[in-house]
């Protein structure tokens, strides 16, 4: 019986199922290999997927699934993963709509489509991709316009992963033209469009570095009728649905990765003991086994971020940084472990009778599918950059004792006086003292003598009139960062105030 080593907060029901579908990955892994060698797409073994009721560990019980939430939906991706194009389908068809439909989905909605992603009768697929919009998603170009209790959408979709084998599309397309509705991001609507219905069809499937059995491709949407049932979420709510499902599908993309690396150790440990160089093992060289251990790390590491974030998903909040951060991570690491086998296995790693190669080429995939790496670090810089928590600036205050600048917690010299011109060019000059090198924040200022917002704005501009100090406005014109000039240096202070020295600096240099 495969064992799987669980995380302590995996519940029972979580390990067990583990231990499941790793069992099933081993009894299948032959045939997969053989799927991948005819490049031929499994549909026998997704088939058999889908049997066990492995599409189902999102999918709440009443609705026909596991109830294992995203860890489960992690476990299943892990484990699948080690079946490479297998990994693939699993992982489209849980975002082809899950985590949107359980959010914004109608009771009737679940009913109607959740029973088939869990019994995996039906394959899905998600359509965010056009030819003129990758990762501005905001501006793709398919449109749907009511007609009736229908919608009429027209348009192209690319790089969709499961084009022409998933049955259930998961379609986003404009349903309004006014740029004040595109600003507020109000212009996109979401739509399940099924394959077979009138106008939708596959347009190109695209040869790739990677998914070497799996059709990845173009569809064309030529005036289809979608039924208003088919509409998930609001009318212009399809932002929110696509940033919805957007957490959800990083992180299952990142846990897909993680059971290929744990196969690859199983590889490195049994060639390197086996290949004899210069008469003996190559894992007697001891920069095979600092490799080997960096592997071991990325992929502990890989593993735990994507449980750790999985588990916050799982607690009801929306790990958008985590998520960004395990998607880049993993797949970055699957590319290092990647090279890193392929280097130890020399020329046998290059051929595609070990499965090194492959991973190099998937990993390439990762850092573009789901939000490029570049898009991962937008996100995480953009959204750590507004958390409150991460914006407390840590102050240096000047201390006389040991006459230096110290990290503190301390309220400024300057707390509470009032508000007038000498004394704020004072709080502007003894920042030059500290800070020589950058501007104070307004909040800043504020933080270090308190008192009216109002009134430390009309001194601060006087004082820029007086040429006592300079500003940085933002594209608003309003004043964002305040400066000293040399002439407010000279007025706030003597020089003496402003001059430093270490104890071993001669007082004979000093002039
Ligand atoms: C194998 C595969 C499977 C896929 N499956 C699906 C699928 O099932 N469904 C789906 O909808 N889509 C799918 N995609 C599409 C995928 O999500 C996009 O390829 C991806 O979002 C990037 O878009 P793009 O390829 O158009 O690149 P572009 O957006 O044109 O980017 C080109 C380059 O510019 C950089 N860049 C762009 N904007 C910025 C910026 N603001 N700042 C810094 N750098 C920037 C990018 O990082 C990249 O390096 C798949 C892609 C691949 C390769």
């Amino acid at each position: 019986m495969a064992n799987v080593e669980p995380f302590f907060w995996w519940t029972e029901e979580q390990k067990a199922f583990a231990d499941r579908v790793a069992q099933f990955v081993e009894d299948n892994v032959e045939e997969a290999e053989k799927y991948f060698w005819k490049q031929k797409f499994p549909h026998n073994i997704v088939k058999k997927v889908a049997k066990e009721g492995f599409f189902g560990p999102g999918v709440p019980k009443k609705y026909g699934g596991l109830e294992l939430g995203a860890t489960g939906s992690c476990i299943a991706a892990e484990q699948l993963g080690r079946l490479y194009a297998v990994g693939h389908v699993f992982t489209v068809s849980m975002l082809a709509g899950l985590e949107q439909i359980l959010r914004f989905g109608t009771e009737e909605q679940m009913q109607e489509w959740l029973p088939s992603v869990a019994d995996g009768s039906e394959w899905g697929a998600v359509c965010i991709t056009e030819p003129f919009a990758g990762s501005d998603t905001a501006n793709i170009m398919t449109t749907a316009v009511k007609d009736g209790d229908e919608w009429i959408l027209n348009g192209k979709k690319r790089m969709i992963t499961g084009a022409g084998v998933a049955d259930r599309y998961f379609v986003y397309a404009k349903t309004s033209e006014d740029p004040d509705v595109f600003k507020q991001r109000g212009h996109i609507s979401s739509f399940v469009v099924k394959k077979g219905m009138p106008g939708f069809t596959v347009e190109k499937i695209n040869p790739l570095i990677g998914f070497d059995n799996v059709p990845n491709g173009y569809l064309d949407l030529d005036n289809v009728r979608v039924p208003d049932f088919n509409r998930v979420g609001e009318v212009g709510k399809g932002w929110a649905v696509m940033m919805a499902g957007l957490n959800f599908e990083r992180l299952i993309g990142s846990a897909v990765m993680i059971g290929g690396a744990k196969d690859i150790l199983k590889i490195l440990f049994h060639y390197t003991q086996r290949r004899v160089q210069f008469g003996r093992p190559i894992n007697r060289n001891t920069n095979i086994q600092f490799d080997i251990a960096d592997v071991i790390r990325m992929y502990k590491v890989a593993k735990l971020f994507t449980y750790h974030t999985a588990k916050l998903l799982d607690d009801g909040q929306e790990p958008i940084v985590d998520a960004s951060i395990a998607k880049m991570m993993n797949t970055e690491y699957m590319r290092d472990i990647a090279l890193k086998a392929i280097q130890i296995c020399g020329g046998d790693g290059l051929t595609k009778f070990l499965p090194l190669e492959r991973v190099l080429r998937e990993s390439k995939i990762g850092e573009i599918v789901a939000g490029t790496t570049e898009v991962q670090k937008l996100i995480i810089y953009r959204f750590c950059a507004m958390l409150p928590e991460w914006n407390v600036p840590l102050k240096l205050r000047w201390d006389d004792e040991v006459n230096a600048p110290l990290v503190s917690y301390r309220d400024s010299k300057f707390k509470d006086m009032e508000i007038n011109e000498e004394n704020l060019l004072k709080v502007i000059a003894h920042d030059y003292k500290i800070n020589p090198g950058t501007y104070m924040t307004m909040d800043d200022v504020r933080d270090d003598i308190g008192g009216s917002r109002v009134k430390i704005k009309q001194t601060v501009e006087s004082l820029e009139q007086q040429g006592l100090i300079v500003t940085h406005r933002d594209r608003a014109g309003k004043i964002g960062l305040v400066k000293a000039t040399y002439t407010g240096l000279a007025r706030a202070f003597p020089k003496e105030y402003y001059r430093w020295f270490p104890s071993w600096y001669e007082d004979s240099d000093k002039f």
